[in-house]
C-alpha cells in the first residue's frame, strides 16, 4: 500500500480529525480519491479490519454525488467475486456518508508496475485476474469505466491476488452534470484517468458501454508490457520491448482500436486469446521490497542457513541411528510435482485391469454412467496404487508405508461426446503415522498432504483435474493442455477432504470445476474457455479417472455423463420401451437390478478373470 501511503501521508487530515462513524474505529487515512477519503478502520462488532470510504463534506452537500456514492455501493453489492473488492456496509452518520469495504492490504497495480521483477508472465497473470473481475461485472450489468492501475489493489493476505476497486464511475458517466463538474473541479482525476479512457468515453461518456472497459484493459496491458501508456500513434509492444511475444501485439492492438466495434466485443474473448500466454492464474505478484523487508530477508537467510546446519547435524545423528542403508533405500526427497502431473506421470505403472458393476444408460443425447451397483460391467484400469471396490465406494487404502500415487481409469469404449461431466463424493485422509514415519517427517521435513482428484485424461501429458486436499489447502483446478497449463485455487478444502466435486466441460468448451452440493456448490477459480473444438485441446475424447496421492482416498457416487449431438431424426421409439432386456438403451432409472453379487466387495488386487489390456 506504500504508494497510496506515499501519496496520502502528505495529505493534511482535517483539523477536526476523522469523523465519528458508529460501529467503527477509524485508525489511519490510507488513500484519497475523487470522492473523498479512505481510512483503515476496525469494525467493532467483529473486531476485524475494514476500509471506510467517506464522501467528502463538500460533495456530500450535492445530491448528485450522494447518488453516485449510493450507486457505487449498489454496484459493489451486486458483485461477489474474488477479484472484486467486497462491500461490508454503507450508511450516514450525521452529515457523513460512508461506505465500508473489505480492507485490501497490498500495493496498487501502479506500485507493482514499478517493480523491476515484474516479467511478462507476471503481467499477463495480473491482466487475466482483472479481466476475470470485469468479465464477471459485465455479466452482472456493471460497467466499471474507470479502470486504471490505481484502482487495482493486491490482496497480500489472499496470496497476492488482484482486486478491482472503485466501481463508482459507471453512474458518474451516466450523469453529464456530475461528469462536467467532476472534471472541472477535481483536477487530480482528470489526466491520469484520461489516458485509460476509450475515445468514445472521452467525447461523450453516455456513448461508452462495456467495450470502454476492454479499451482500458488494453491500455493497462500495453503499459505493463512496455512501461508507458499508448498515446497517439504508438508502436506495438514487441517493437518497443524486443523479446515480447509478437502474438501479443495483435491482442493488445485489438483492445486499443479507436472504434468500439473493432475491439473484442466481450472480455471473455480477450481472455480466451490471452490464456495461452498466462501460465498460472493465482500466485504471488512481484512487489516493491522496502529496506526493512530487505533486512528481514537477510536475517531470514542467515537463520535459514543456521537452521540448515542444525538440520544437517540432526540428520547425521539420524543416519547413524537408522543406518545408512535404511536411509538410502527409503529416503529420496522428491521434488513435489503438481498433483495432476503426479497422477499422469509416465512412470506411473499399470497395475491391473478389471471390471466393476455399474449402470450405463444411453439416450440419444446423453450417456450416463454410475460406478458401483448395476447390471453393466465398467472396465477399470489401475495405475500406481491399487484401490479396492466395496459396493459403490472406491477406496485407495493406506498404511503408514503404503503411500504414493494411484489412479483408476474408467476405461469406457464409446466415450466421444460434445460435453462431459465427472462427479463424485470424495474424502482424503492422512495415513496413520508410524513412529519411524513421524521421525522421518520431523527430521527430513517430508510433509505428506493427502490429495484426492477427479481427472479427465487426454493424450499423454494432457489432462484437467480438480484436486481436494485432506489438510485444508484450497481446492485446486489444474490443467495441462499442451501450451496451456495452469492452476486456479478455490475455497479451502473441507476437513478430511470430504466434498462433492464436479469437473465439467460444456458444449461451448467452457471447462470448470465445482466443489459442494446444490446451493453450496462453489466454482473453483474461474472457467477456462477452450472453444467448441475443446476435444482438440485434450487430444482424445476424455477418459475419466480417479486419483489419490499420499493418503486414504474414497470415492462414492462416481458418475460420468457424456453429452451427444442430438440426431436429426426424432428420438427412437426404444426410449419409451421399458423392456428390461434393453438395459443400455432405456432412460436413466428405468433399469434397476440388484443382486447380492453386485454388493460383494471386489478387490482390484486380485484381478478379475478378464484379459482386457490398457490401450495407453
Ligand atoms: P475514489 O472513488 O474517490 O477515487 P478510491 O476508491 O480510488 O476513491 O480510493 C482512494 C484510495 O484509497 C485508493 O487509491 C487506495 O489507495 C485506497 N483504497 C480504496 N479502497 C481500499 C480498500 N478497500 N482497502 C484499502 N485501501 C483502499
Amino acid at each position: 500500500m506504500s504508494a497510496s501511503l506515499e501519496a496520502t501521508d502528505a495529505l493534511a487530515r482535517p483539523a477536526a480529525g476523522p469523523p465519528h462513524i458508529p460501529g467503527y474505529r477509524l485508525e489511519k487515512l490510507v488513500g484519497k480519491g475523487g470522492m473523498g477519503e479512505v481510512h483503515r478502520a476496525v469494525q467493532l462488532s467483529l473486531g476485524r479490519v475494514v476500509a471506510v470510504k467517506i464522501l467528502s463534506g463538500e460533495l456530500a452537500e450535492d445530491p448528485t454525488f450522494v447518488t453516485r456514492f449510493d450507486k457505487e455501493a449498489a454496484a459493489l453489492a451486486t458483485l461477489s467475486h474474488p477479484n472484486v473488492v467486497s462491500i461490508v456496509d454503507k450508511g450516514k452518520a450525521e452529515n457523513t456518508y460512508y461506505l465500508v469495504m473489505e480492507y485490501v492490504d497490498g500495493p496498487s497495480l501502479r506500485e507493482v508496475m514499478r517493480s523491476p521483477t515484474l516479467d511478462t508472465q507476471g503481467a499477463l497473470r495480473i491482466i487475466m485476474e482483472i479481466a476475470r473481475a470485469i468479465d464477471y461485472a459485465h455479466s452482472r450489468g456493471v460497467v466499471h469505466r474507470d479502470l486504471k492501475p490505481e484502482n487495482i489493489l493486491f490482496d497480500e493476505q489472499a496470496g497476492g491476488i488482484a482486486k478491482v476497486t472503485d466501481f463508482g464511475l459507471a453512474t458518474f458517466f451516466d450523469d453529464s452534470k456530475v461528469a462536467s463538474r467532476f472534471n472541472v473541479t477535481e483536477t487530480h482525476v482528470s489526466m491520469g484517468t484520461l489516458s485509460y479512457m476509450a475515445p468514445e468515453q472521452r467525447v461523450d461518456a453516455k456513448n461508452a458501454d462495456h467495450r470502454a472497459d476492454v479499451y482500458s484493459l488494453g491500455v493497462m496491458l500495453y503499459e505493463l508490457l512496455v512501461g508507458e501508456v499508448p498515446i497517439g500513434t504508438f508502436d506495438p509492444p514487441s517493437q518497443r520491448r524486443p523479446g515480447t511475444d509478437k502474438r501479443l501485439d495483435a491482442i493488445v492492438l485489438r483492445c486499443l482500436k479507436p472504434a468500439a466495434g473493432d475491439r473484442y466485443q466481450r472480455v471473455a474473448d480477450l481472455m480466451l486469446d490471452l490464456e495461452p500466454f498466462a501460465p498460472v492464474s493465482f500466485s504471488q505478484v512481484p512487489r516493491k521490497i522496502s529496506r526493512v523487508e530487505q533486512l528481514k530477508n537477510q536475517v531470514r537467510a542467515v537463520l535459514r542457513r543456521t537452521m540448515r546446519v542444525a538440520e544437517i547435524a540432526v540428520l547425521v545423528a539420524a543416519f547413524a541411528i537408522l543406518g545408512v542403508s535404511w536411509v538410502r533405500s527409503r529416503y529420496h526427497p522428491p521434488p513435489r510435482p503438481s498433483p495432476g502431473t503426479a497422477l499422469t506421470a509416465p512412470e506411473l505403472r499399470l497395475e491391473t485391469a478389471t471390471t466393476s458393476p455399474g449402470r450405463i444408460a444411453d439416450t440419444s443425447t446423453v450417456r450416463r454412467m454410475v460406478l458401483g451397483e448395476g447390471p453393466d460391467a465398467i472396465p477399470l484400469i489401475a495405475w500406481g496404487r491399487v484401490p479396492g471396490l466395496e459396493g459403490r465406494t472406491v477406496r485407495f487404502p493406506s498404511t503408514a508405508d503404503d503411500l504414493g500415487v494411484g489412479r483408476l481409469n474408467l476405461d469406457l469404449v464409446d466415450r466421444d461426446g460434445i460435453s462431459a461431466q465427472l462427479m463424485a463424493d470424495v474424502t482424503a485422509t492422512a495415513p496413520p503415522s508410524s513412529f519411524w514415519g513421524g521421525l522421518r517427517e520431523q527430521l527430513l521435513g517430508v510433509t505428506r498432504e493427502p490429495q484426492v482428484a477427479l481427472v479427465l485424461l487426454g493424450s499423454p501429458g494432457r489432462y484437467v483435474a480438480v484436486i481436494v486436499s485432506g489438510t485444508g489447502e484450497p481446492v485446486a483446478f489444474e490443467w495441462a493442455l499442451g501450451e496451456r497449463r495452469g492452476t486456479m485455487l478455490g475455497p479451502p478444502s473441507p476437513p478430511g477432504g470430504a466434498a462433492h466435486v464436479k469437473l465439467q466441460v460444456d458444449r461451448a468448451g467452457q471447462l470448470q470445476a465445482f466443489v459442494g452440493t446444490d446451493q453450496d456448490q462453489r466454482p473453483v477459480g474461474e472457467p477456462l474457455y477452450l472453444g467448441t473444438d475443446w476435444r482438440n485441446s485434450l487430444g482424445t475424447p476424455p477418459t475419466p479417472a480417479l486419483g489419490c496421492i499420499d493418503g486414504e482416498c474414497t470415492f462414492r457416487q462416481v458418475g460420468y455423463e457424456i453429452g451427444r449431438e442430438p440426431p436429426d431424426l426424432p428420438e427412437p421409439l426404444v426410449l419409451t420401451d421399458p423392456s428390461p432386456t434393453k438395459s443400455k438403451t432405456v432412460a436413466k432409472g428405468t433399469v434397476k437390478r440388484k443382486t447380492p453379487a453386485d454388493k460383494k466387495p471386489v478387490s482390484l488386487r486380485t484381478p478379475a478373470p478378464t484379459t482386457r489390456h490398457a490401450k495407453k
